[in-house]
């Protein structure tokens, strides 16, 4: 997931390498699929990952696209990279079956930033340590990756017959805001998408509170935008000061802005998700997630759920957190301009340009409103096969499971392919320990290795009876 405050838009027209190797006969076709022995390379497969540096920034993805084109490379299986920048590696891998719509397995090459100071371990050591591989990326998202190639590779090696397209894709530069990478390849590559119905990315899968196990599956998420405010006046010196000059305009406009409600409302992909874990939090939250909307106009309680659960607090309404001030650099000036950048989310069927009115209302005339960034609202329908193959192989791994279609407050590169109908979902086939998930973003980012394995079968799993048209595990 991203969690950036910066962002970059590539304004190039970039160069694309391309290299796709030689198609050979894999050896081992129709070779038995010996699934124990997958799920050691898988584990094997993550530490390596995580060993390649590929903190973003500067993300230096080709590393990790070249680490999957030698695996590619050995079993024999055609690929395609390119970069959209130097350094800034793709790569995908497509398996060809039937008509049907074709699915991508998507992840992002690339990793947050980890300061080893707070680390038990080298943050790129993919040390196996009690049953846990440790490494920056375990959680986020090098894992996915990895159940997604092992996947993959089952399907190749053993040639099984497939109904649709197979896709394995992983891209550059997710954490910042995917433009080197997933959005680069949606602009650049259309082709790759023409036949693709569905996509399966990080942004949901399970997690173990003390052996109790929930399940997300991400349908739709908050939309960014990011805007830039700008207030401007006279400039002068701090002995003599003005009766209105751009701080003070920037104060008064945020002053407003932090006193504004934006309405507060539940959409009904929020209903679902909050009917679907309302008996796995206590009184009075069990009743009151069960009729949101009975509750969302009361205050006060909005105000107790906005300290419960911040998260889940802000799937209720748009939000905006004043987060970047920028004035003068010195103490005795008065700067002619000053800004503030605002980090805000909306629903996801929220009109951006009726909101965005709303915002330039309250900041008034004297604040120039500049969007940084601005993605558009879609949610994914759960009334597909692949959501029904989901489901059931994941509560046939965890038959006491919750499992819920789930809103999040974050974003995933999703929202690209989403702007292409192409039904995408965030899933990823591991049940995270609830004292581990602080590892995403955060320090000692571990991932157990029984997620690993167990999340291969089920990976396999789940594109067996969604694409495969004979199984591929039952020669066990
Ligand atoms: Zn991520």
């Amino acid at each position: 997931m991203s969690h950036s405050n910066s962002l970059r838009r590539p304004l190039f027209i970039p160069l694309i390498l391309a290299f796709v190797s030689t198609a050979s006969t894999p050896s081992n076709a129709r070779a038995q699929l010996d699934l124990e022995s997958l799920q050691d390379e898988a584990v094997t497969w993550l530490q390596e990952y995580i060993r390649i540096n590929t903190i973003n920034p500067p993300g230096n993805e080709t590393a990790g696209a070249e680490f999957f084109a030698r695996i590619f490379e050995a079993e024999g299986v055609e690929y395609e990279m390119a970069e959209s920048a130097p350094g800034r590696g793709n790569i995908w891998a497509r398996l060809e079956g039937g008509d049907e719509p074709g699915i991508v397995l998507l992840h992002h090459i690339d990793v947050v930033p980890a300061d080893e100071r707070f680390w038990t371990t080298d943050p790129l050591s993919g040390e196996l340590r009690d049953g846990y591989i440790y490494g920056r990326g375990a959680l986020d998202t090098k894992t996915s990756g990895i159940l997604h190639l092992a996947t993959f590779l089952a399907l190749a090696r053993t040639e099984t017959p497939l109904n649709r397209d197979v896709v394995f894709m992983a891209t550059a530069d997710e954490e910042a805001g995917g433009f080197f990478g997933a959005g680069w390849l949606v602009e650049n590559r259309p082709d790759l998408f023409g036949n693709i119905g569905f996509l399966l990315n990080e942004g949901g899968g399970g997690s173990d509170v003390d052996g109790t196990v929930n399940f997300g599956l991400e349908v739709t998420q908050k939309v960014p935008y990011w805007l830039r405010l700008t207030a401007t006046g006279e400039p002068g010196h701090g002995s003599r000061p003005l009766v209105s000059y751009a701080s003070t305009k920037m104060i008064a406009a945020l002053e407003r802005f932090r006193l504004h409600q934006f309405e507060p409302r539940v959409i009904p992909a929020v209903q679902v998700h909050l009917s679907g874990i309302a008996n796995r939090h206590p009184e009075p939250w069990q009743s009151r997630f069960s009729e949101m909307a009975k509750y969302v106009g009361d205050a006060e309680v909005m105000r107790e759920f906005q300290i419960y659960d911040p998260g889940l607090h802000a799937l209720t309404r748009n939000t905006c957190s004043i987060t970047r001030f920028e004035g003068s650099n010195k103490i005795n000036v008065v700067s002619p301009e000053v800004t503030a950048e605002i980090d805000c989310r909306l629903l996801p069927d929220q009109d951006p340009d009726a909101w965005l009115a709303e915002v330039r209302a309250v900041l008034g005339p004297d604040i120039e409103v500049e969007v940084l960034m601005g993605f558009t609202p879609a949610v994914s329908s759960t009334d597909t096969e692949l959501y029904r193959t989901v489901r059931a192989v994941t509560l046939e791994e965890f038959p006491d499971a919750g499992f819920v279609p789930q809103v999040v407050g974050g974003f995933t590169d999703s929202h690209f392919f989403r702007d292409l109908d192409i039904t995408s979902y965030g899933y990823t086939a591991t049940a995270t320990p609830a004292e581990d998930a602080g590892g995403v973003h955060g320090n000692d980012e571990r991932v157990t290795e029984l997620d690993v394995r167990r999340g291969v079968a089920m990976t396999l799993k789940i594109l067996e009876r969604f694409a495969a048209t004979r199984p591929v595990l039952e020669e066990l």
